[in-house]
């Protein structure tokens, strides 16, 4: 059962890809406007055939995928800090749910990132990539959410069961062009921004930023909407959440306009094979320079450990990002990982130096 989920999940992935994928050769503009065909582009990036790349790719990882079942336990699950959550903490706190969902409190709100508490990332909860590691709880322990910021519409990013337990009651941030799917379905407290767009939400100063990346939903709609990181500015702390990326050139930019950040969320996983997945994720090596473009006191990693997306084996980000640190002479706490479930205090930048 669990051989045949894996070749259909397997399949499912190459069939949406390589659809989506295959659009990507159509001629772009190199800025971040629709082009003529209305999608959007990253700026200065150019990606090739994707599709004669994708057609390699899914030919040698036949047999090197990591199993499910071979991923399962090898992340421990904790509980939260409750008593520290439920306390609405001023100073900046988080809690890693899995892959890009954190639970965020800053200055008096409390916010999520890229929510997905659903068994599988996928159309449908019958097939597609599962979770390897559990949800540490359901959604209906979460406290009370202000706002949630999503990067894109990957289904390991915006996840409908999730959108629709958190409803209306949250302000949803999104990149440019996501809110009409959310309207459609009933959702209409939504804030859509482009690039370099701010809002102010309480104490704190919402902003678009930019990443380096790719969105789509179906075969027919790659690059219809935007993708995007965000920046979370308040009066004492600041953080940021690279969303879903590449290594952009754009990242020096948010650092001098809004760094220096006490804390960046930094995707540490999802880069193998890398000559195939690096213009869309970045690897250990290339969220420590992201960390250090964007001016982040400390980071957490991020995308890992959690669903299987690509070839690199489960706990190899973590690994590399120890290597990595180490070569470039970095402490521990300057960029770490975190358990699932794990609540971790984020001291102001004042008193970490
Ligand atoms: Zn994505
Ligand atoms: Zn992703």
């Amino acid at each position: 059962m669990i051989m045949f989920r894996m070749v259909l999940a397997t399949f499912f992935i190459s069939l949406i890809s390589s659809v989506l994928l295959s659009l990507s050769i159509l001629p772009q503009r190199m800025d971040m406007n629709r082009n003529k065909s209305n999608r959007f582009q990253n700026p200065g990036l150019r990606q090739g055939n994707q599709f004669s790349g994708l057609l390699k790719w899914q030919f040698n990882r036949i047999g090197k995928v990591p199993s499910f079942s071979s991923a399962r336990d090898l992340f421990p699950v904790i509980e939260p800090k409750w008593d520290i959550i439920n306390s609405k903490p001023n100073e900046l706190t988080i809690t890693w749910v899995g892959h890009s969902t954190l639970l965020v409190q800053i200055e008096g709100l409390t916010i999520l990132t890229d929510p997905i508490f659903s068994e599988r990332c996928s159309p449908s909860q019958l097939f597609g990539p599962r979770r390897f590691t559990p949800v540490p709880f359901p959604p209906e322990a979460l406290p009370a959410i202000d706002a949630v910021v999503i990067s894109h519409n990957h289904y390991d990013h915006l996840d409908e069961a999730t959108v629709k337990a958190l409803g209306n009651q949250p302000v949803w941030f999104v990149p440019r062009g996501v809110k009409r799917w959310f309207v459609k379905r009933g959702i209409t407290n939504v804030i859509e921004m482009d690039w370099w767009q701010e809002y102010q939400l309480g104490r704190v100063t919402i902003v678009c930023t930019p990443s380096q990346h790719f969105s789509g939903r179906s075969p027919f709609d790659r690059n219809r909407t935007l993708w995007s990181s965000w920046a979370i500015i308040g009066t004492e702390q600041r953080f940021w959440f690279a969303g879903d990326t590449g290594h952009s050139p754009l990242f020096s930019e948010v650092g001098i306009k809004y760094g220096p950040f006490d804390l960046a969320a930094i995707p540490i996983g999802s880069y193998g094979p890398e000559w195939f997945m690096l213009p869309i994720h970045v690897n250990p090596a290339q969220a420590i320079q992201v960390h250090k473009d964007v001016r982040a006191r400390q980071s957490v990693g991020i995308h890992y450990g959690t669903f299987i997306l690509s070839d690199e084996p489960v706990t190899e980000p973590v690994e590399l990002l120890k290597e990595e640190r180490e070569k470039a002479g970095m402490r521990e706490s300057e960029f770490f990982t975190i358990q699932h479930g794990e609540t971790r205090i984020i001291k102001n930048n004042k008193e970490t130096g």
